[in-house]
């Protein structure tokens, strides 16, 4: 009788790992790696009760649902992000990451999802009020991305050097600080962190930026040009269903960012 009822335990057990395995097996066939940025608020930050968050992580979540895919979210940083992307280790990007002509070569975008466009920030004190205040002067960029781009086309012109940083907040820090007078930054992300008190305020425009040659480019997914191409779609098509019912803009709002579409 005791041998019975151990036979019986024993088999049940076998039963419910077999299940597991296979319930486990199942989701991890289609789960997507999408990189994205550590800190570029309101897009992705970490909040104060220590949740990962933003508009990009809410976008994304809800078009997943949407589209019934997984994913996992690797915050890594911009330029990290788009590294991984290109060696393969990442699936897709998602981080405020301008849509422009020179990536459209390597990349492939969904729709634009929110409007931006970069400009100059300096500390809240500083008398500098345009470009040609960064004379002689050293200015703080974060590598790889349009902001750092709009520096260099400005560099010889204006005289100034650049020194990179690999996150947002290192950048402003830099300038709060002194060590670099002014920051190139995406106006949306800058708008909201003068808001909060990062101690900078916003120089420039879209018309001083238009004026140099620079465009103003809006936000897209990206994935490796050719490829994921599933994944693309997907996300594609989950946005415009949440753009349309109306997710999208309850998602701005409540960061407190309109959705101009
Ligand atoms: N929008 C900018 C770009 O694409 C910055 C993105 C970011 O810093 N996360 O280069």
């Amino acid at each position: 009788m005791k041998n019975l009822k151990k036979i019986a335990v024993l088999a049940l057990s076998a039963v419910m790992v077999l299940v597991c395995l296979a319930g486990c097996s199942k989701k991890e066939e289609a789960e997507y790696i999408i990189a994205t940025d550590t800190t570029f608020a309101p897009f992705e930050f970490t909040d104060e009760s220590g949740n990962f968050t933003g508009i990009d992580v809410d976008i994304l979540a809800a078009i997943a649902q949407d589209q019934g895919f997984t994913y996992k979210l690797n915050s890594i940083g911009f330029d990290a992000a788009v590294t991984a992307l290109e060696s393969g280790q990442a699936d897709g990007v998602i981080a405020g990451m301008s849509i422009t002509e020179e990536r459209q070569k390597k990349y492939d975008f969904s729709d634009a999802y929110f409007q931006s466009y970069q400009c100059m920030a300096v500390a809240a004190d500083s008398d500098i009020k345009d470009f040609s205040g960064l004379k002689g002067k050293n200015v703080a960029a974060k590598k790889g991305t349009a902001g750092a781009e709009m520096a260099e086309g400005l560099k010889d012109k204006y005289s100034f050097k650049i020194t990179y940083f690999d996150d947002s907040p290192m950048m402003y820090e830099a300038v709060k600080t002194g060590t670099a007078v002014a920051c190139f930054e995406d106006a949306p992300v800058i708008a909201y962190g003068c808001a909060q008190g990062n101690g900078l305020k916003v120089v420039t425009d879209l018309k001083a930026a238009e004026a140099e040659g620079f465009k103003g480019s809006p936000y897209g997914f990206a994935v490796m040009k050719g490829e994921n191409t599933e994944l693309l779609a997907k996300f594609q098509a989950g946005l415009q269903n949440i753009i349309s019912n109306g997710k999208m803009a309850e998602i701005c709002s409540k960061y407190g960012v309109t959705y101009e579409g």
